[in-house]
């Protein structure tokens, strides 16, 4: 397991953000797929750029020989010193990061518990809270849980751990490739 920096740069130029995707591969036996690479992408849907740490591309070399050697197609992507799945704690800090710094039309980023939750509050109503929270990684995926709550009193970061809001309305539990649209058709899209 390498530690790799949430933030690099994407293939466009612009400020790209650790996420993965499935990347094509020329082998012996023809084209072939790796998934779950970890690459830097600007999270623009019109940006089909990206581009890849080194560590990993010295990594899908190795990758390369083992699909050939076993007449492999496709593989998910692994570390030399790993032996199952990958710990997505820097997806799910990535993407806690990115939306924390997006301003929504009907809600505003109180605050942040870095790798874990962010909370919201609404603009129209100041006693109604969101909070979109990481639940947990099983073999379907990285979930989160998207809340809905109202408190009359101030919250602040310090307390929130603490904190048990009344009226806790679940809206969903969202896959991570799915929560930037979640957001963006809760909150009114990004301003
Ligand atoms: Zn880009």
């Amino acid at each position: 397991m390498k530690e790799l920096s949430p933030i690099d740069l994407c293939g466009c130029g612009d400020t790209g953000y650790l996420s993965k995707r499935t990347i094509p591969i020329d082998l012996a036996q023809g084209l072939g797929h790796i998934h779950q690479v970890p690459i830097y992408h600007c999270g623009s849907k019109l940006c089909d750029q990206y581009t890849l740490p080194s560590l990993v591309v010295s990594r899908i070399d190795d990758l390369a020989d083992i699909m050939e050697e076993k007449g492999l197609q496709s593989l998910e992507f692994y570390w030399e010193d790993q032996e199952g799945p990958q710990d997505f704690s820097s997806l799910v800090e990535s993407l806690i990061g990115r939306l924390s710094n997006h301003k929504y039309e009907d809600v505003i980023v109180i605050f942040v518990l870095p790798g874990q939750s962010i909370v919201f509050q609404s603009q129209q109503d100041s006693s109604e809270f969101y909070q979109l929270k990481y639940l947990q990684k099983d073999d379907k995926g990285t979930w989160f849980s998207f809340l809905k709550f109202y408190s009359e009193e101030p919250l602040t970061v310090e307390e929130f751990p603490e904190y048990e809001p009344t009226y806790v309305k679940e809206l969903g539990v969202i896959a991570i490739d799915e929560v930037e649209d979640a957001l963006n058709d809760e909150f009114g899209g990004v301003i």
